[in-house]
């Protein structure tokens, strides 16, 4: 095989959509080429040794920034071991801030942006000449229909196993400063009837989860109102078979038809990444996001109430200008509208995001080393910053996981911030730990916190461990945390 294209993966249930994407525009290099996907955490000297096992000639490999690190010393090793090889970085990790990154130094090319004409172009010059001149080359942006579409790459495997990522658009038109997606400046939409052909044939293989990668799914309500009658047609005809899609919105765009479709989504089939990174008007306008914040609350009250769809919404802390108080006021107001999972994040400056503007006036001090994740603002400090990043590693554990359900409404009570943040500290003196608690000494901890605090749950709930209580759907494709939000 000449040509290996390969990254690592978060984890094996990814399967890697960019890398299926340039194999399938290799074009009449197609045939020499081949995928080689790892999970991080692997050893650096097993993956180096499979690679070099399918002797190629030119290794293209995917960076992110979950997978920087270990790519690196990948790179490292390769070059030691086979410096003849032809090294080609690609991915949003390397594609901006590029000269000073020690792997792109050890690298022979970077394509920055989108490789799936630049690679094959890439490719053929050094197998055939003349010799690329450049080591750095700006990635070609076609237009979308001249893409071939990569979804008959999942193998049947893939479909069993993992997760299925896929996109009917790229881009998108709004500016959030932390976001890497704020430089695309706009959408661009994939020939619908194409996609949805592709859908067709991964659903007919088998496919029943559907991860939507668009970064705003309810742009353009036709489109998704057709890809939503899409799902809805699968699960009409055969409701014993159901399906599971999962789609990003922007909150403050829920039109009527948009929401009379959604409503016809029964329990389990239907998941909502929802940002609101934050509900503070100021810091909005500071990083240029724009959002009504009434319309977004009421579109969660509706889809809360009014349909069955997962959703999964964002906060973020660290944000420039946000203190603890209004981060606190954020967070309750979001608790109040009841979403199934917040997901609290920490800011994070992500290379190429012009977040950094605000660094002087606003204190903000990140980690210098993946995942660049701030350490403190002029606002929050390095010790307080600590407490929330404990914190969302606490929710994550008590509420986003829906183990402990039944609890929620007495540990949070009617200051849900304050209370969590209180738990939180209490869990952490007493464990010194937010990772590899066992499930029943959580449990054990919980039950003891409500007692120190003089609190009672009405019945058996401490502790009741949320899994899936067979609903009324046979063969439920759901992955387990939603599967747990719905037995509640
Ligand atoms: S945060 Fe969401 S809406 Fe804002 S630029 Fe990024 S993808 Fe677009």
């Amino acid at each position: 095989m000449s040509i290996v294209l390969s990254t690592l993966n978060a984890r094996y249930s990814h399967a890697s959509l960019g890398l299926r994407y340039l194999l399938a525009n290799m074009a009449e290099l197609r045939a020499q080429t081949r995928i080689a996907e790892f999970v991080i955490g692997a050893r650096t000297s097993t993956i180096v040794e499979q690679l070099l096992a399918l002797q190629p000639r030119i290794i293209g490999f995917g960076v992110y920034i979950w997978n920087v690190e270990e790519t690196t010393r990948v790179v490292a090793l390769l070059k030691r071991l086979a410096p003849d090889i032809k090294i080609i970085l690609g991915g949003p990790e390397v594609s901006y801030e590029s000269a000073e990154q020690a792997i792109v130094q050890m690298a022979d090319y970077l394509i920055t942006g989108w490789g799936e004409v630049s690679l094959p172009q890439l490719c053929r010059q050094i197998l055939h000449g003349p010799r690329p001149l450049m080591k750095i080359h700006a990635g070609i942006q076609p237009p979308l229909r001249d893409l071939v579409l990569p979804y008959s790459l999942y193998s049947d495997m893939d479909i069993a196993q993992r997760t299925l990522y896929v996109e009917a658009s790229r881009g998108c038109p709004f500016k959030c400063e932390f976001c890497l997606s704020a430089l695309d400046k706009t959408a661009w939409p994939f020939e619908l009837d194409a996609f949805l052909a592709e859908m067709d044939g991964l659903y007919a293989r088998g496919a029943r989860v559907f991860k939507f990668v668009d970064r705003t799914f309810n742009l353009n309500i036709k489109t998704s109102l057709k890809i939503m009658q899409f799902f809805l047609d699968k699960i009409a005809l055969r409701p014993d078979d159901p399906v599971f899609a999962h789609f990003e919105l922007v909150p403050d765009h829920l039109p009527e038809a948009l929401k009379d479709t959604i409503a016809r989504f029964p329990p389990g089939a239907l998941q909502f990444e929802i940002g609101i990174q934050t509900f503070n008007p100021d810091v909005q306008a500071l990083v240029s996001r724009k959002q009504d914040n009434a319309k977004a609350a009421a579109n969660i009250h509706w889809l809360r109430h009014h349909s069955h769809a997962h959703l999964h919404v964002d906060l973020i802390a660290g944000l420039p200008g946000e203190d603890m108080a209004s981060f606190a006021r954020g967070f309750d107001q979001l608790v109040a509208l009841g979403p199934h999972e917040i997901q609290f994040g920490i800011l994070k400056r992500l290379r190429g995001t012009p977040i950094i503007r605000h660094t002087e006036p606003y204190g903000l001090l990140f980690d210098p080393y993946p995942p660049y994740s701030i350490l403190a603002t002029d606002r929050i400090d390095f010790a307080t910053m600590q407490r929330l990043v404990r914190f969302a590693r606490y929710w994550d554990l008590v509420a986003n996981s829906g183990r402990f359900a039944p609890l929620l409404p007495t540990l949070l009570g009617d200051a849900p911030f304050d209370q969590f943040m209180a738990l939180s500290d209490w869990l952490y003196a007493r464990t010194d730990a937010t990772h590899r608690i066992a499930l029943d000494r959580l449990a054990r901890l919980l039950a003891d916190w409500l007692e120190t605090r003089g609190l009672t749950v009405a019945g058996d709930a401490a502790g009741k461990s949320a899994a899936p209580k067979g609903t009324s759907r046979p063969a439920s494709p759901l992955p387990p945390r939603q599967a747990a939000h719905l037995a509640h």
